[in-house]
């Protein structure tokens, strides 16, 4: 079969960039992705704060994938889930598999958008036995946001990173008791933003300078033993100590994930593992060109987004002769990262992190916007905050629902509590759609485009 541009990888890289090459003017244009619907990784991150910047809106991960898959479907571009590229050779012949069976495309451009893989335990080298209990972050999303699985009752995180610290807040909300996020830097890598409204809102401790040391327990994980670490960041056995847990998540980093790009001989940065290409996003094999996670693991997906497009852009470009476009990160500004400043109120609206401050007669500094404003008020009286969660259906399925406003953060507990006994019946479920009209005072809305049955 043919195709103008084959794009490998239905995340928000893949899709953005398919749609661009449609508007540039590929006629067929196919996504080829290995889970049953696109979306990529942002499916299960039901959590909020994606999108502010494309979309000016701060959605969760299945809003926004809902919205990239709309535009996409809207452009007439082919979307096949289910397929899997197992091959693809440097002439851009791309070899995948379905339930049907092998199939060969000969794309006239490719575009690589394969996401990223997590570190695991092996690549941080803790000592101990090897129990059942210990997981990587990424898995936990996915079984606590997908697959309606529990994973432990005390849980200990290694890594502060913005997947570790949304896992503290979710494993929370699901009635874990998160005993300790564990982080070998002395500061965080995550958001100050998540770091406020997902440590601090339900007095989880953070141990900065710490590492997991031990592992302990035999078929199952009974605890792990906590260190300092020193200047070379190897932990000083004086200072340890032991914590009973049943769960330990490693969120200890991401790597790019290009088996595909290696197969075609597509060269990688020996250093990080994702693609090298030049500013046209375009590997060192012509025609084929690379975004997202599996170029660079990228913290913001509006970012994702961005780069997809200019690959796809330039794919279109490929194949016409036309001139290319650059790719150029636009950052308004630096997302706050690390530890809240102690004598400020991080605003958590939005990546920035304003540090706020109430000044004696009565006004507010520190704000980039005028919601700082608003949100300092707010903090001062009834600190409200979005609650996003899921909800169980007859045949144990999960819709990803969150509230239509902000509810108060000292109901945030009640209102999981509620939400995890409820039962919906099973059926298609849509974003926006109102499941609760009176919700703690708000309604509560899916977030998912879902078939349940
Ligand atoms: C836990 C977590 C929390 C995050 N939180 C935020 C946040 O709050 N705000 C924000 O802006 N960003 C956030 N991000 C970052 C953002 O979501 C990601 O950077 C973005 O989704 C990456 O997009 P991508 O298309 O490059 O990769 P992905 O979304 O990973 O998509 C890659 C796709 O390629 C498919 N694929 C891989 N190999 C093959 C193959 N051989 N054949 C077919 N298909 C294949 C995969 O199945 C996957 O669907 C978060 C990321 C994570 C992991
Ligand atoms: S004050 Fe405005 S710019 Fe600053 S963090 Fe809050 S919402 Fe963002």
């Amino acid at each position: 079969m043919k195709y103008d541009v084959v794009v490998v990888g239905g995340g928000p890289g893949g899709l953005a960039a398919a749609s661009a090459a449609k508007k540039a003017g590929a006629e067929k244009v196919l996504v080829l992705e290995r889970e049953s619907r696109a979306g990529g990784i942002l499916n299960q991150c039901i959590h909020d704060g994606f999108g502010l910047i494309r979309y000016k809106k701060t959605l969760t991960g299945p809003e926004y994938a809902a919205r990239a898959i709309a535009e996409a479907e809207e452009c007439g571009v082919e979307i096949r889930p289910d397929s899997m590229v197992i091959d693809m050779t440097s002439d851009r012949t791309v070899t995948a598999v379905d339930r049907s069976g092998l199939h060969v495309y000969e794309a006239g451009a490719v575009v690589l958008a394969t996401g990223c893989r997590e570190r695991t335990r092996g690549a941080v080298v803790i000592p101990g036995s090897r129990p059942a209990g210990v997981f990587t972050a990424g898995v936990v999303q996915n079984f606590v946001n997908c697959r309606n699985v529990m994973i432990g009752k005390r849980v200990v995180i290694l890594g502060s990173g913005d997947i570790g610290l949304i896992m503290a807040r979710r494993l929370t909300l699901e009635g874990a008791k998160v005993l300790a996020v564990v982080e070998l830097m002395q500061t965080s890598g995550g958001l100050q933003r998540n770091i406020s409204q997902c440590l601090y809102d339900f007095g989880i401790p953070l141990y900065t300078g710490h590492t997991v040391s031990n592992i302990f327990g035999g078929k199952k994980l009974t605890g792990v033993e906590i260190s300092k670490v020193d200047e070379n960041l190897s932990p000083i056995p004086e200072s340890a100590w032991t914590i009973d847990c049943d769960a330990l998540v490693l969120s200890v980093g991401l790597i790019p994930e290009n088996e595909v790009a290696k197969a075609a001989k597509v060269e990688l940065d020996a250093r990080t593992n994702g693609t090298v290409t030049d500013e046209y996003m375009q590997t060192s094999v012509p025609g084929v060109f690379s975004c997202g996670n599996s170029h660079a693991v990228m913290d913001l997906v509006d970012f994702v987004s961005a780069q997809g497009e200019t690959a796809g852009k330039n794919a279109a470009a490929f194949l016409s002769g036309k001139e290319m476009t650059p790719w150029v990160l636009s950052r308004l500004s630096e997302p706050a990262k690390g530890l809240p400043e102690k004598d400020a109120l991080n605003c958590i609206l939005c990546p920035n992190g304003c540090r706020l401050h109430y000044e004696a007669d009565g006004s507010i500094s520190g704000n980039k916007c005028k919601r700082g404003i608003d949100y300092a008020k707010q903090e001062r009286t009834d600190p409200v905050r979005n609650l996003t969660f899921t909800v169980r259906t007859e045949s144990g399925k999960l819709v990803p629902v969150r509230t239509a406003k902000p509810i108060s953060q000292v109901r945030i507990m009640e209102a999981a509590g509620i939400l995890q006994t409820m039962t919906l019946p099973d059926g298609k479920y849509t974003c926006e759609q109102v499941i609760l009209s009176d919700f703690m005072g708000t309604e509560l809305i899916a977030t998912s485009n879902i078939d349940t049955q």
